[in-house]
C-alpha cells in the first residue's frame, strides 16, 4: 500500500556554503569590521582574493592588483588584510563541527562549504536551513546560504538562488526555485 506524501520524505541534501569566507571568517574575529569594505589580500599582499559585499559595491574586481587599490584606500574606507590561513582553518572547524550535530552524514566539500543528509518536507527543510544558518551566525559569527535539493547539483544551483535573490533570506528548496 503506498503512502501519500512519502516521495515528499525521500534523503534530501542541504549545500551550506560560508559567503565571503575569508572576509566573514575575519570580521567573526574583529567585529569592529562588520559593515566595512574588507578584502583578504593573496599571499605577500599581491591580489584582493575576497571581497565583502561592501568591498563588491566600490566595484572591485576579484583578483585586483592590491597595488592599483592602494592609492584609493583610504579614501574608500577600504580595509585590507592579509590572508590568514590558520584563522579560517579554525572558523572552518567551528562550522563543521555545528554542522556536524544537523546531520549523521556530513561532507566537508571545501574550507567552507559542507553537503548534509536530510530528509523532511520541503517546508521543514527550509525551517532546519534556517536553523542552521542563525546557530552558524550566533555561535562562530560567520553568515552562511543554504540550498535543498535532490542532488549536490541541485542543492549548489538552490543555494546560488538564495544568495542571489535577498527575499529567500539566505536559504532556498530547489522547489522555489523558478524553472525556465
Ligand atoms: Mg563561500
Amino acid at each position: 500500500m503506498s503512502k501519500p506524501g512519502v516521495m515528499r520524505h525521500m534523503p534530501q541534501i542541504a549545500h551550506v556554503d560560508v559567503n565571503c569566507f575569508y572576509a566573514s571568517a575575519e570580521r567573526a574575529f574583529d567585529p569592529s569590521l562588520e559593515g566595512r569594505p574588507v578584502i583578504v589580500l593573496s599571499n605577500n599582499d599581491g591580489c584582493a582574493v575576497t571581497r565583502s559585499p561592501e568591498a563588491k559595491a566600490l566595484g572591485i574586481p576579484l583578483g585586483e592588483p592590491w597595488f592599483k587599490l592602494a592609492p584609493r584606500a583610504k579614501e574608500w574606507g577600504l580595509v585590507a588584510l592579509s590572508s590568514n590561513y590558520e584563522l579560517y582553518g579554525d572558523i572552518s572547524a567551528r562550522v563543521m563541527e555545528l554542522l556536524g550535530r544537523y546531520s549523521a552524514w556530513l561532507e566537508v566539500y571545501s574550507i567552507d562549504e559542507a553537503f548534509l543528509g536530510v530528509k523532511g518536507t520541503p517546508a521543514e527543510l527550509v525551517a532546519l536551513g534556517r536553523t542552521m544558518k542563525a546557530t552558524v551566525r550566533r555561535n562562530v559569527g560567520v553568515p552562511v546560504c543554504v540550498g535543498i535539493a535532490p542532488t549536490k547539483t541541485l542543492a549548489k544551483l538552490a543555494n546560488k538562488w538564495a544568495k542571489n535573490n535577498p527575499a529567500f533570506g539566505g536559504v532556498c528548496h530547489w522547489d522555489s526555485v523558478p524553472r525556465r
